[in-house]
């Protein structure tokens, strides 16, 4: 248990958070694993729709308090969430690393990502404002007002079990809505952590609950089905989001989805080599292949194949496998061992099809979980690696020879999430830039995201943005006030 011997044993939290209680009394737990060890960290309260229901009622009722509050109250409020969060930042991050396996250095950094979005939308909360339109008649003004959507559900994934809740309830709570979270039932604990924290920041009773349990279908029906709730934010695979989109269309609430990725990053002949390693190395193997702007499939043009095949299996063999706690290693476990078994159902499917394993893949002598880090050479699009997302550190390398042709591989895809690009030829970056069809092109750029950028897909990868001044908007219905008489 050393992972979780915390300075401030209050963080580590196992219970749901329902208006400002943590809800425990004589419920079952489930338990939480290390994914680098198998150890069981923590039993967390096993909840269904009885308490999402109550945390959905605590939610209604905090709502008009915190909606009709300043945003510069709200702001403060969100302000020193942020601050705790800095100061806590290591436990938090062992916290995360203990129910996530990443290494600890990218746990440092999802906290202080996480927390940048808090900061971020802390000073969005004050720049919500309306406008008066230009009317059709003089008697008449045109206002238009911003107002919080409500009650928001908040469905996380266990990717980044901080970042992904810091996205979505910072924006939430700074325009003035509340919030039901529901995190990934295997990483529950850095959630909890952070609901501890926004309670000793001020976050008043109800306005940011959590539910914790193991039945993810009947919890998702209960918040996408009860007509409290006017917003359902998820971020996760392609295939619940649709299930999710298609139950909130019985109420008709808005939704925001963060779905699946399957981002190519195209190496061209003129490109700056080193650059391009860096950015694979960036976007391929961060939490052990495990997010959704990974590249998924890197296309390298012909004039440069061999040499970019060379280099990048000198890097890939250099990067350390191991638990994340442990100094020195580059790439902590996955998730758990069904994600293991997935990534090697693909790379066996393109084998079998004739791809090349140049650089590591076997050994998981770490234990179930781990996956050394493999690149593969001579990928075709028939194999499954070109369609589906691999969430593991797998790198597929197609050869192309035009810029045609590398755009119609990258775009012959149902996902529209990340897509990178490296050459050093102007006019090719911007058509390179307006052609991609996805929400997010890194061009020389293999680490896009960031608080002050709009992260989200087009396509199937998803509906709205997160951060970035448009990204409160997805939190604010329009109201247009006709203003007669005059
Ligand atoms: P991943 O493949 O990353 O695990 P999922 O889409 O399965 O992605 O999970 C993302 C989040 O959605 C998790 O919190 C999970 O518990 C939740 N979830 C999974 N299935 C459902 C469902 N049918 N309804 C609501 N939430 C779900």
């Amino acid at each position: 248990m050393t992972a979780l011997s915390l300075t401030k044993p209050e963080l580590f939290r196992t219970s749901s958070f329902i208006s400002g209680r943590w809800h425990t009394v004589g419920d079952s737990t489930y338990p939480v694993k290390n994914p680098a060890t198998g150890e069981i960290i923590a039993q967390v309260t096993d909840h269904g729709v009885p308490e999402t229901r109550a945390a959905i009622e605590a939610a209604e009722k905090a709502l008009p308090d915190w909606r009709d509050r300043t945003a510069k109250d709200r702001s403060k409020i969100l302000r020193r969430w942020y601050d705790l969060i800095l100061q806590h930042k290591e436990d938090l991050a062992r916290l995360l690393t203990a129910e996530q396996g990443k290494v600890l250095e990218e746990a440092r950094g999802e906290i202080v990502y996480g927390a940048s979005y808090i900061e971020w939308f802390s000073e969005e909360a004050k720049r919500i404002n309306g406008d008066i339109i230009a009317p059709p008649s003089a008697d008449k003004r045109i206002l238009v007002m911003k107002q919080p959507v409500g009650v928001v559900a908040a469905i996380t994934p266990w990717n980044f079990p901080n970042a992904m809740i810091a996205r979505k309830v910072a924006p939430a709570l700074a325009a003035g809505c509340t919030v039901v979270s529901k995190p990934a039932e295997d990483t529950p604990l850095s959630c909890l952590a952070l609901a501890q924290l926004g309670a000793e920041a001020g976050i008043p009773d109800g306005v940011f609950n959590v539910v914790c349990g193991l039945d993810s279908p009947a919890i998702g029906q209960e918040l996408t089905s009860n007509p409290i709730v006017r917003k359902v934010t998820f971020t996760g695979s392609t295939p619940v989001g649709k299930i999710l989109l298609a139950q909130s269309a019985a109420t008709v609430k808005k939704v925001s989805m963060e779905l699946g990725g399957n981002a190519p990053l195209i190496v061209f002949d003129d490109a700056d080599l080193d650059l391009a390693i860096r950015g694979v190395l960036a976007s391929k193997f961060r939490n052990a292949g495990q997010t959704c702007v990974c590249s998924n499939r890197l296309f390298v043009q012909e004039g440069i194949y061999d040499e970019f095949l060379e280099r990048l299996v000198k890097v890939v063999d250099s990067l350390v496998v191991g638990n994340g706690v442990e100094e020195g290693v580059h790439l902590g476990p996955l998730i758990h061992e069904k994600a293991v078994a997935g990534v090697h159902e693909k790379v066996a499917d393109a084998i079998a099809k004739g791809a090349r394993v140049i650089a590591g893949g076997e050994s998981n002598e770490n234990g179930p979980c781990f996956f050394a880090p493999m690149v593969l050479a001579d990928v075709l699009p028939s194999m499954r690696l070109f369609n589906e997302e691999i969430f593991g550190p797998v790198a597929p390398v197609f050869r192309f020879s035009s810029e045609t042709e590398a755009l119609r591989l990258a775009n012959a895809d149902e996902s529209g999430l990340a897509a990178y690009c490296f050459t050093k030829d102007m006019a090719r970056c911007f058509r390179m830039a307006e052609k991609l069809e996805f929400g997010m092109v890194g061009i020389n750029d293999g680490a896009i995201s960031n608080e002050m950028a709009p992260f989200g897909g087009v396509k199937e990868s998803g509906l709205g943005r997160e951060g970035s001044r448009y990204g409160i908007d997805d939190y604010l219905e329009i109201k247009y006030v006709s203003l007669g008489g005059l």
